[in-house]
């Protein structure tokens, strides 16, 4: 079982990240804001609420996120562990889940607020289908053109720069703390996450101790048990 908590400010591959190790050591992914997105989209009535408080750009509140998530960890169905993402924000959320959960590593990417920027600012999402494209490395063929359905590529709603400059601030003052109580039980571990996404995938690995044999070791083990 490991259960890890994956932080990063946006624009720095927590997503991608994530799902790569989810997937090599079966853990379930916890996208808390993926969890709100799903919500935003259907219209439910904490979607509503989600949807009022991002686009001013302020971050959701601890009362909501610790019951979405703790919702979320009551299922249960994470025999190999979690990783979860979007969450902790806050000193009071981390400290609700450090009693409530042993946690095995907190895995911090780091990317300059610069380079946070112009990926940020790149990102383009389809208005028919979803899908994601950035301007930098993920180009549509057709100029402004949804490759699958052609649908037009659109800046998600919160995605402008201002809202983008009242994330990276609250971003820091509410994370570095956070991290800082990580840090005090040595849970942490940083990685640049400029390089390129096999490279960074690769230093998570090497600073979890977690290697390519080691993994399909440690899966044979905890199956034979
Ligand atoms: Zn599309």
């Amino acid at each position: 079982m490991r259960k890890y908590v994956i932080m990063g400010v946006q624009g720095s591959g927590k997503g991608t990240h994530s799902q790569l190790l989810a997937r090599d050591l079966d853990l379930v992914h916890i996208s808390v804001g993926d969890i709100f997105r799903w919500n935003v989209q259907r219209h439910t009535k904490l979607g509503a609420l989600v949807r009022r408080i991002m686009a001013s750009g302020e971050l959701v509140g601890d009362d909501l996120v610790e019951s979405v998530v703790g919702d979320r960890l009551a299922q249960h169905d994470w025999n190999y562990g979690f990783i979860i993402d979007g969450f902790p924000r806050t000193v009071r959320q981390a400290e609700f889940f450090l009693e409530s959960y042993d946690i095995d590593g907190v895995i911090h990417l780091h990317l300059p607020d610069s380079e946070v920027r112009r990926r940020v600012l790149a990102r383009r999402l389809c208005a028919g289908c979803g899908m994601d494209y950035n301007l930098i490395d993920n180009t549509p063929t057709v100029e402004g053109r949804c490759d699958v359905c052609g649908g037009e590529l659109i800046r998600r709603e919160d995605d402008t720069p201002h809202a983008l400059e009242v994330r990276l601030r609250e971003y820091h003052e509410k994370t570095n703390p956070v991290l800082d109580i990580f840090r005090r039980k040595e849970y942490v571990i940083t990685v640049d996450t400029r390089p390129d996404k096999e490279q960074v995938q690769q230093a998570i690995r090497d600073k979890l101790g977690i290697s390519s044999t080691g993994l399909k070791t440690t899966k044979s083990q905890d199956e034979t048990r």
